[in-house]
């Protein structure tokens, strides 16, 4: 069903759980997040990585707004309040972009703009986004980050919470992300964080917080974020890579050379690698509904 993001948050904050942001990348993926809310009655979000829609290199350009349609379209169909987001945009122009095709809420990202014009890219995508009802997400200070590939790691800049305040009075946005710790693309270990600084930037702050890289946080963790401010939680790489290993183990337990076709892909039996394939997505979706404390929230809604 949908729902109002703003309720959602209220609601949120009101009964202290996250609501968790569980990006997709495909159809298939969006509906087992969805289904894993379902199994849940939890509310949940769901949405694409501009960042990625966007990439210059891709071999075929994505038609946002038909993503979009598909996503509010789940979202409609479902049991349980779904909102959905255009997450992480690298330009103003495809933030605007996610504005039009009608996402409920987006959010523009550039960690090497300087405070001020950030300030001013902000406020113009916020005066076009809450012209329609669409809620903003931002982010000051910058994340740390993993890459996968080489294992570097760079630190980024935790939030200092004078920036935030500033940064959010004079944005105006809905949401704000913050860095106290948490590091993007973190896999293989977990992410220390500075609950102290999150605290000081949760009494400062008057708007709701968000927690990315929720990959790399300790399951221990969630909840005492949760209860300093933190309503909504991204969670991206852990999923592919869980898709990824199912995928992997996939094809050490069947041959498929020896298969029917049809049993590998469009059946959905249990041998379907698609249903294979997403089963630990839905599995690793459902546990993080109850770290959130989100799991049997959508019972009134419902
Ligand atoms: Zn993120």
């Amino acid at each position: 069903m949908r729902i109002n993001y703003r309720e959602l948050i209220e609601d949120a904050q009101n009964r202290s759980y996250a609501i968790g942001y569980f990006e997709a990348w495909n159809i298939e993926s969006l509906i087992s997040i969805v289904k894993a809310a379902e199994n849940k009655r939890s509310p949940v979000m769901i949405g694409f990585c501009g960042e990625y829609l966007e990439n210059a290199e891709r071999k075929y350009e994505v038609d946002l707004e038909l993503f979009s349609k598909i996503a509010k379209e789940v979202a409609l169909k479902s049991s349980v309040p779904v909102i959905t987001l255009l997450n992480e945009s690298n330009t103003v122009e495809y933030t605007l972009k996610g504005i039009e095709a009608g996402f409920d809420s987006v959010m523009y990202v550039d960690e090497k703009i300087e405070l001020e014009e950030m300030i001013i890219r902000q406020q113009k995508i916020v005066d076009q986004a809450h012209r329609k009802g669409i809620l903003v997400e931002g982010e000051i200070g910058s994340l740390g980050l993993v890459d996968a590939s080489s294992g570097d790691f760079y630190e980024g800049n935790k939030t200092r919470p004078e920036d935030a305040v500033y940064f959010a009075e004079k944005t105006n946005v809905d949401l704000l992300a913050i860095s106290f710790g948490n590091v993007h693309l973190l896999e293989k270990s977990k992410a220390e964080l500075d609950f102290d600084l999150l605290k000081t930037i949760n009494e400062k702050v008057s708007i709701p917080l968000v927690l990315h890289g929720g990959t790399g946080i300790a399951d221990e963790d969630f909840k005492k974020t949760i209860e300093n401010g933190i309503v909504k939680v991204n969670i991206g790489a852990g999923l592919k890579r869980e898709v990824i290993k199912s995928i992997q183990n996939y094809f050490e337990e069947y041959d498929v050379d020896e298969m029917n076709p049809n049993d590998v892909l469009g059946k959905g039996n249990l041998q379907d690698l698609d249903f294979y394939s997403h089963e630990g997505l839905i599995t690793k979706v459902m546990n993080y509904m109850d770290l959130f404390n989100s799991t049997g929230k959508a019972d009134k809604y419902i």
